[in-house]
């Protein structure tokens, strides 16, 4: 359960192959997430609703990495740090909202969250399968696989938590884990937002290197 992936991948230099598998592991998080939130909403989980936000996180970083090769480094410390301001918004949302859900002592519906997130489950599982072959390869293609593979511990509390629902018969284990989600979304950001800031400070004062030497290929200090 790593809300968001604390990770910054940058994908530069891989070959095709990856790409292509990376573009389909992307699709896989926004259809998780689509399917996710729905059910969230449709059972009143707030579990399925966090564990929904991940997939869109990762899915968004996928994105935004890949779209991110090439261009400079500047461009790619925003991304980031815009990416950690909007995990700062899903940590507090979910945290708002499950706090409201306290109040509201609704009860989810435990077979729809137990059978999403098997589903979850099986997605982040074909993620893994797809990246397994390249994960000792390049460190962030390994992160990305990291992610999946750690995902996969988000989606067994998610049907953990369904199930002690159904025992209990109350709604608390569901926001209990969506309130362990919601501190990992906002820990993930802090630590974004503190490397974003570093990366922010390295690229402008590599601008100001690159201008008195003209032959600098961008290599990093
Ligand atoms: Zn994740």
């Amino acid at each position: 359960m790593s809300a968001g992936c604390g990770h910054e991948h940058s994908f530069d230099g891989m070959d095709d192959a990856y790409k292509r598998r990376l573009v389909i592991v992307t699709i896989l998080n926004l259809l998780g997430f689509a399917i996710e939130m729905s059910a969230g909403a449709l059972s009143g989980s707030q579990a399925l609703k966090a564990d929904a936000l991940d997939f869109l996180a990762d899915g968004a970083t996928y994105a935004l990495s890949l779209w991110a090769i090439g261009r400079p480094l500047q461009v790619r410390a925003g991304a980031a740090f815009a990416k950690g301001l909007s995990l700062v918004a899903i940590g507090l949302w979910i945290a708002g909202s499950t706090l409201y859900q306290v109040f509201y002592m609704g009860m989810p519906e435990p077979h729809v969250m137990s059978i999403v997130g098997l589903i979850a489950l099986g997605i982040n599982f074909v993620s893994v399968w797809l990246l397994m072959a390249y994960k000792d390869g390049d460190a962030n293609v390994r992160s990305v696989w990291l992610c999946s593979r750690n995902d996969m511990i988000g989606n067994i509390a998610v049907v953990g938590a369904a199930g002690a629902v159904a025992v209990l018969g109350n709604g608390a284990p569901d926001l209990i884990v969506a309130f362990i989600m919601s501190a990992l979304f906002l820990s993930s950001a802090g630590q974004i937002l503190r490397q974003s800031a570093t990366e922010w400070q390295r690229a402008r004062s590599g601008e100001a290197v690159t201008h008195d030497h003209e032959h600098d290929h961008g290599h990093s200090h």
